[in-house]
């Protein structure tokens, strides 16, 4: 129930029960207690024990985060909202916060605030400053010793805070802001050298190389998962929760809903749900979710813009923006990534 049903509830009860104004004032203070940001520490011990997925959807706006927090509230699933260095660039670090906050009034369930791809040491301690609960170094660019040593770094001053760290080990091919890696140089994670990885930096969670990628070009041919190294990443770490990066379906109806509409996007394709679904019984953790809602918002945007080009209110064409986005990020948790009712 959302906190909103709650208040609701109590007002239809004070004047049924002709509560003093007083005492229905503390009522509503008690029940508005708002749970705060959490850590993914929880989520993720319960998600490799139960076999399900917690999505991490990425977000640079309002309409984003009301789009993902209401659908997790109403599948009452945990989440994980996350923003790279280039949204909170866009979107300015003190205004997400604040979004986060609100949503964090308005619904009861787990929600954690996550850096995706931290760049440097300087950019996770700002989100740890600014109260995000956790983050991710992405050293994959660096040799092996210096990823090691600059992830040690950043675990070291996060867990001092009680904030967690992802970090990375293996690259992924595609883009991601700024860093650009070409398929061919795109390296599989070795599970050895997962295990020692996460032993001598103590990081929280880690994201390997299967064969996802970055952006809606994922696969020329046929998509394909190394699921045998996720098996065997998991043999070595079975405590150490797993992270999929480049994970969006490219969902083919919202890539039509777009061309159809005036957009150009030819040949865009991602992982399909069977392939998530199978990663998250197989002990995957946390799977991201940008370019899919990207899709999802952009297709509504040019459906409204197209079908009603003498409309101009920016609510016209947002208020089914942010349904596309709900609707999607709904289905993910739902039927694919299987985390309903594990709030
Ligand atoms: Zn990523």
């Amino acid at each position: 129930m959302s906190k909103n049903e709650k208040k609701r509830l109590l007002t239809e009860s004070r004047i049924r029960n002709k509560m003093t104004l007083e005492n229905f004032t503390n009522e509503i203070k008690k029940e508005e207690k708002v749970m705060p940001l959490v850590t993914t520490k929880k989520m993720f011990e319960k998600s490799m024990k139960e076999h399900f997925a917690i999505g991490a959807f990425n977000v640079n706006n309002m309409e984003i985060i009301q789009g993902i927090v209401d659908a997790a509230a109403e599948e009452n699933s945990p989440v994980i909202l996350q923003a790279s260095s280039s949204a909170i660039k866009y979107a300015r670090i003190g205004y997400l916060k604040k979004m986060v906050e609100a949503a964090l009034e308005e619904h009861d369930i787990p929600i954690a605030l996550h850096l995706d791809h931290g760049p440097d040491f300087e950019t996770c301690k700002m989100c740890i400053d600014h109260g995000f609960s956790s983050v991710m170094i992405d050293g994959s660019k660096y040799d092996f010793e210096e990823n090691v040593a600059l992830t040690k770094k950043v675990v070291d001053y996060a867990h001092a805070r009680g904030v967690v760290v992802e970090a990375e080990l293996g690259k992924l091919a595609g883009i991601e802001d700024d860093v650009n890696v070409e398929a061919a140089d795109a390296m599989y994670t070795d599970p050895d050298q997962a295990k020692e990885f996460v032993e001598r930096t103590g990081c929280d969670s880690l994201a390997i190389a299967i064969g996802t990628s970055h952006g809606a070009y994922k696969f020329k041919g046929e998509a394909k998962l190394r699921f045998d190294i996720l098996q065997k990443v998991k043999e070595k770490l079975p405590n150490t929760p797993i992270v999929l990066h480049g994970a969006s379906t490219v969902i083919p109806e919202l890539v039509e809903m777009c061309n159809k509409y005036g957009g150009n996007i030819p040949g865009a394709k991602g992982v399909p749900d069977e392939m998530l679904h199978e990663a998250s019984k197989l002990g995957v953790s946390k799977i991201n979710v940008d370019t899919d809602l990207r899709l999802a918002m952009t297709a509504e945007i040019r459906k409204a813009l197209t079908e009603e080009p003498s409309k101009f209110d920016p609510r016209g064409y947002l208020t089914p923006a942010r349904e596309a986005v709900k609707r999607t990020v709904q289905h993910k948790i739902r039927d694919v990534f299987g985390s309903s009712n594990q709030a």
